[in-house]
């Protein structure tokens, strides 16, 4: 059994009240001593707001960030209380809050993180939690010097996962996601395409470089060489053990 573990849940996992409670039951049976939860927005979210902002016409990139922020705050915010609902204690951490963690550069559609203050912070505020309290992170965010929401680019919420890993010295990550792992070939394309148990973190650099959508790329610069990182099929119910490493 490792220690310390990132979880993080893909919009697709969390697409209905159901799955969030499915999600949290999860976490809840995991047999990990410590556990840091980041989510994803429920379903299509934010593609639904990122159109409602299209149709606004002129944003700024500081009203954008804030706009497509909304996603993730809501989904945190009901993974928290669908983990108190099955007894854990959880504590939502959102950019609003004064231990808000991860902070950016001001690219606010594509923020880049600053990781010597977030690495400064996530020890500060979010590792005195672990063990006790399950902290639910907003995913796909981050704030300014100036406290400002920025957002990390679609798919975003897979460097939270991994950033706060880094920082917290994380014995693994989990990314959870409607697959059954990562697949030898695209299915659509080739029909015996098989699940693997294992591959390289350069091979899975150039699959997700390549289109794969498993994992943001750049979310795995931050991993570290002696992290686990597993991608694990949301359907298996089970989150200790399978999927690809
Ligand atoms: N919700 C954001 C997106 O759909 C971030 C993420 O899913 O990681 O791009
Ligand atoms: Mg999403």
């Amino acid at each position: 059994m490792t220690n310390r573990v990132v979880i993080k849940f893909g919009g697709a996992n969390l697409a209905s009240g159901e799955k969030v409670a499915q999600a949290a039951q999860m976490v809840a049976d995991a047999n990990y001593k410590e556990i840091i939860v980041v989510v994803s927005a429920m379903g299509k979210t934010t593609d639904g707001l990122l159109n409602t902002t299209l149709q606004i016409g002129d944003v700024s990139d500081g009203d954008y960030a804030e706009l497509i922020s909304m996603g993730e705050r809501v989904s945190a915010r009901f993974f928290c209380s669908a983990l108190r609902a099955r007894g854990a204690k959880a504590e939502l951490i959102d950019p609003c809050g004064d231990n808000w963690p991860l902070i950016t550069n001001s690219n606010f559609r594509n923020a880049k993180p600053d990781m010597e203050k977030t690495n400064e912070r996530t020890k500060k505020f979010i590792a005195p939690l672990l063990g006790d309290t399950i902290p639910v992170v907003c995913g796909f965010i981050g704030k300014d010097p100036s406290g400002r929401i920025t957002s990390l680019g679609r798919g975003g919420s897979d460097t939270t996962a991994l950033v706060l890993a880094k920082c917290l010295d994380a014995d693994e990550v989990i990314l959870v996601k409607e697959t059954s792992g990562v697949l030898s070939a695209d299915p659509k394309i080739v029909s015996e395409a098989r699940s693997l148990n294992k591959l390289d973190i350069r091979e899975m650099f150039d699959l997700a470089q390549g289109g794969a959508k498993i994992v943001k790329p750049e979310a795995l610069r931050y991993k570290q060489p002696n992290q686990m990182l597993r991608v694990v099929d949301f359907s298996s119910g089970n989150l200790s053990v399978g999927g690809t490493e």
